[in-house]
């Protein structure tokens, strides 16, 4: 007798990772009166126990369960164990909540949120029954879509997806579903009526209706459109306003990457560091209410069972009202347990009061991200913060019974030197004697390293990615510095950050190298025991294209980009003058305190009109407060004062 889907879960590693069932989560009806005209798979290129921490997939299955004429169930990549009782049975991968075939489903979203997933998007089509090119694709198979931050340079995936939805999820779900909705009524049409179609929703992008073009010596000419149903640019899509929270996600039966309840506080970031894509492109910040937060937590934590509750955001204690928010919470829920977790806090004292407070006599570990060792550096990477900021916060969590600190810096920043890299090991090991001086031998330092990965739409975006042999130097100093200072130390593969930098600013033919790897069977190139790089590397000789031309190029300012029809409301006048910033080791201010840096949200966002009203008042009346704000904080941290 055949082995049932049901049967091969039963034989892998961790069966809750497919079997489905968990509290909160939906099963409709797919057939009989009443069942939803629209079948909705969101799909997760990473394991069940990484998905299931997305807030963002939450919020979409939220969205679309609400609805009555739409489902939505959820899949996420198997690991190699179940894959391979997959195939060995010829079986396709099915959904968590009704076993059904990912070809079975209307629409298929997946979240591309990190680049380096993007064979397990391949092989999750492949083992859901769809072909994996969108050109192969027939009338009855789902449309493919893609979100999340990596859709918005979406050319190594274009052929693909049908369609990249560009911006805040909540915004398009619904579009898309209506669209999926009539063109079902309608009676469907054929492939390329869909994709003309798909074309009309604002922030979607049909990459079949573009063509990339190269100049003889190889470089991109242009993306550009070859149907007049395509425009020429596709502008994300912006919330205005934050919608109300999830406040009754699944409760997983295993534990997961973030076993708790977790509320959005804040989106977007507008600090300025100018690495950070997600800061760039999340533009202006949107903060919840502390009466929303608290009323929305209550909820949560009744509806999920859980403790704990993180309050999620790029940069938590710059919420205006946190301290507010964090005491209101612990009045309200503190007597029955509660424990808030901040995922990132800022470099300074402040900090760790709120941090002090919402621990409540439970400290463990503080994390801190002052990014790079010198102030020379954290200047140009626009980090507005100093290294007595640093020690002050150290002493304050020290001293008040913190017994350890880990800290993240970035290494291969531009500009970075030998130097830069041993002012981390100077300033851990003074972080380090302080903590001796607290806590003794309990004291413990960790220094946690990435490598720096230029990022599209960011100022970065044209420059060389540091080389692997320059990174191995770097870490090496590192880790003798920090082992002669006691302090732990990790580190990232740089060829692992090469593949990641490559993916991230690749080309449409960059999408061949992508499924050749994928044949030859790379995938989780997340997971440090999976990546293989050698992999990668016949796969670009296979396909005459030399990684480093990819990574290691400096981009002439004014050469096309890969992503340059894809428009994230950041203009390129403002990258590229925040480009210049760094080279001038000048800072740019944080517009949700100070005035208006003209970024370009705002074309797009009501806030952001205003600020800049205030700035052409600012201007036409001779108010010199955004400059005398500017020279404050440039003595403070030691920059060179300019005129602005
Ligand atoms: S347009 Fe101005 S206020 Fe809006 S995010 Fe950009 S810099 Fe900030």
């Amino acid at each position: 007798m055949a082995t049932t889907y049901d049967e091969l879960i039963d034989q892998v590693q961790r069966p809750a990772r497919y079997a489905g069932g968990e509290l909160h989560s939906i099963v409709k009806d797919w057939e009989g009166p009443g069942a939803p005209e629209v079948r909705v798979a969101l799909a997760y290129p990473d394991l069940y126990d990484l998905g299931m921490s997305n807030l963002g997939l939450g919020i979409l299955y939220d969205i679309v369960n609400r609805r009555e004429d739409a489902l939505a169930e959820r899949v996420f990549s198997p690991w190699t164990d179940f894959e391979d009782l997959l195939r060995a049975n010829g079986e396709p991968l099915r959904s968590l909540e009704t076993r059904h075939a990912l070809h079975e489903f209307d629409l298929l979203g997946i979240s591309l949120s990190y680049e380096v997933c993007f064979t397990n998007v391949l092989n999750l089509l492949d083992l859901g029954g769809i072909p994996i090119h969108a050109a192969d694709r027939a009338e009855d198979d789902p449309i493919i879509v893609a979100g999340g931050s990596a859709a918005l340079e979406p050319e190594p995936m274009a052929p693909f997806f049908d369609a990249f939805a560009l911006g805040e999820g909540e915004e398009l779900i619904d579009e898309l579903v209506d669209f999926v909705r009539d063109w079902k009524r309608a009676g469907r049409g054929s492939r390329t009526e869909l994709h003309r179609a798909l074309a009309a929703l604002d922030g979607v992008y049909v990459p079949s209706l573009y063509e990339a073009t190269y100049d003889a010596d190889g470089y991109l000419d242009g993306t550009r459109p070859v149907d007049d149903a395509a425009p020429d640019r596709i502008t994300r899509r912006v919330m205005q306003v934050l919608p109300p929270p999830l406040t009754k996600p699944i409760v997983p039966f295993m534990e997961v990457v973030h076993d708790r309840a977790a509320i959005e506080i804040q989106r977007g970031c507008t600090q300025g560091c100018r690495f950070c894509q997600a800061g760039m492109i999340y533009r202006p910040t949107r903060e919840r209410s502390v009466e929303e937060v608290v009323e929305a937590a209550g909820e949560l934590l009744a509806n999920t069972g859980y403790h704990e509750l993180s309050l999620m955001s790029l940069s938590t204690t710059d919420h205006r009202d946190i301290v507010p928010m964090v005491h209101a919470l612990m009045d309200a829920y503190g007597d029955r347990g509660l424990r808030i977790g901040l995922p990132s806090t800022r470099v300074d004292s402040f900090s760790v009061e709120v941090a002090d407070a919402v621990a409540r006599g439970k400290k463990h570990t503080l994390t801190l991200a002052p990014e790079a060792g010198s102030q020379r550096l954290r200047n140009t990477i626009n980090k507005l913060v100093t290294e007595e900021d640093l020690l002050n916060a150290a002493e304050h969590a020290f001293s008040n019974g913190w017994t350890s600190i880990k800290m993240y810096f970035m290494v291969g920043q531009p500009t970075e030197t030998d130097f830069d890299v041993e002012e981390i090991v100077r300033i851990a090991s003074e972080v380090k004697a302080i903590g001796k001086r607290h806590q003794g031998g309990r004291a413990r330092v960790r220094v946690s390293t990435s490598n720096f990965i230029p990022k599209a739409h960011t100022p970065y975006q044209w420059l060389a990615q540091c080389d692997a042999e320059t990174l191995r130097r770097r870490h090496r100093i590192l880790r003798e510095g920090c082992k002669r200072a006691g302090v732990q130390f990790t580190w990232e593969d740089p060829e692992k950050s090469l593949l990641e930098a490559v993916l991230s600013r690749g080309d449409r033919r960059v999408a061949e190298v992508i499924e050749t790897a994928w044949r030859m069977g790379a995938k989780f190139d997340a997971w440090s025991e999976h990546h293989d790089w050698s992999i990668w590397e016949r796969a670009f000789a296979e396909h005459g294209l030399d990684p480093a031309d990819y990574a290691y190029r400096h981009r002439d300012l004014w050469e096309p980009l890969p992503w340059d029809h894809v428009d994230s409301a950041t203009t390129k006048a403002f990258l590229r003058g925040e480009w210049m910033r760094t080279l001038n080791e000048e800072i740019t201010l944080d517009c949700k305190r100070d005035p208006c840096n003209v970024c370009g949200h705002q074309d797009i966002n009501g806030e952001c009109t205003h600020k800049i009203s205030e700035l052409v008042t600012m201007h036409r009346t001779g108010d010199t407060t955004k400059h005398d704000r500017t020279v404050a904080v440039a003595e403070r941290v030691g920059a060179p004062l300019t005129l602005v």
